[in-house]
């Protein structure tokens, strides 16, 4: 991991992190309470909360999810290997921290295409002596690249059953990107007992505050699209989802049963599965 904490300190220094435009990351951060944001971010991100006041609710909600699906696939499902593509900035507990505290001899690599993400992947590097991790600027809508990096060839063995970690990305790419074509060569890739969990963001439950949210991210560069029900379930074709299937984020596995003070379906308007490879 050495050479990668280096990296991302030169990274740190030389590039430039735009931080006149907002971006995706830096937002998310804001709703999470992070401090790793600026001004462009802080006030794309009010009016997204303008119009959608529960974005935050949406952002602890996922990262609740990403917390009991690691889990899952570690403890229940045995997963020792992760790839998980739209790492976001840390954000503690990171997912290596979570899989390996169940499985020290965890892997992971970490994918990212934000500079800011970079920046900071020396906190994704911090593994235990066992495991290892690794941290790849990469974009999800060039797979091929992100299976053909020396990071995944040095960090996976692609022999063996990868959880495949997609979380709160999907929604950042367009139909035109084409991205159940993405997903499934990134499976194509995996081997049989090998799992998918992804989020995404719905305009299902309150449709014209998702929409809006939606067209701010458009209208300041950053591409977004809800999907249905109908259009998260397509990404699992050919897989086999685990009960109970695609629900919204807080119904996945709850901790403790949902209750009628959790937030409600509109309020966290974002779908979320596991599924394995058959
Ligand atoms: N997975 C984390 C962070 C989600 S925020 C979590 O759920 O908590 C979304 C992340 O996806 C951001 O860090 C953003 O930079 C990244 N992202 C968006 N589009 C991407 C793309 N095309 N390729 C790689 N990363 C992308």
């Amino acid at each position: 991991g050495w050479n990668f904490q280096s990296a991302a300190k030169e990274t740190a220094a030389t590039t430039d992190l735009r931080t006149d435009a907002p971006n995706s990351a830096r937002m998310y951060d804001y709703y999470l309470g992070g401090k790793d944001n600026f001004p462009a971010d802080r006030e794309a991100a009010e009016q997204v909360l303008a119009a959608f006041p529960q974005a935050w609710t949406v952002a602890h909600e996922n990262r609740g999810f990403l917390r009991r699906a690691t889990r899952f696939l570690a403890a229940e499902a045995g997963i020792r290997q992760f790839l998980d593509i739209g790492t976001g900035i840390p954000t503690s507990p990171n997912l290596h921290e979570i899989a390996q505290s169940v499985a020290p001899d965890t892997r992971v690599v970490y994918a990212d295409n934000d500079p800011v993400v970079l920046a900071h992947a020396r906190a994704l590097l911090t593994t235990s002596p066992e495991g290892a991790t690794a941290y790849l600027d990469a974009d999800l809508r060039d797979p091929e690249k992100i299976l053909g990096s020396a990071e995944v060839r040095a960090t996976v063995d692609l022999s063996r059953q990868v959880g495949l970690s997609l979380i709160a990305i999907l929604h950042f790419l367009l139909d035109d990107h084409d991205p159940y074509g993405i997903v499934k060569t990134l499976l194509d890739a995996l081997p049989a007992g090998s799992f998918l969990a992804l989020t995404h963001a719905t305009a299902d439950f309150a449709p014209a505050e998702a929409d809006r949210a939606a067209a701010i991210y458009r209208d300041r560069g950053i591409p977004a699209q809800a999907r249905s029900r109908a259009e998260v379930e397509r990404f699992f074709t050919g897989l086999d989802l685990v009960d109970p299937g695609v629900v919204v984020a807080h119904r996945w596995h709850p901790d403790a049963p949902n209750t009628a003070g959790d937030p409600t379906d509109a309020e966290v308007s974002c779908y979320a599965a596991i599924a394995r490879k058959p």
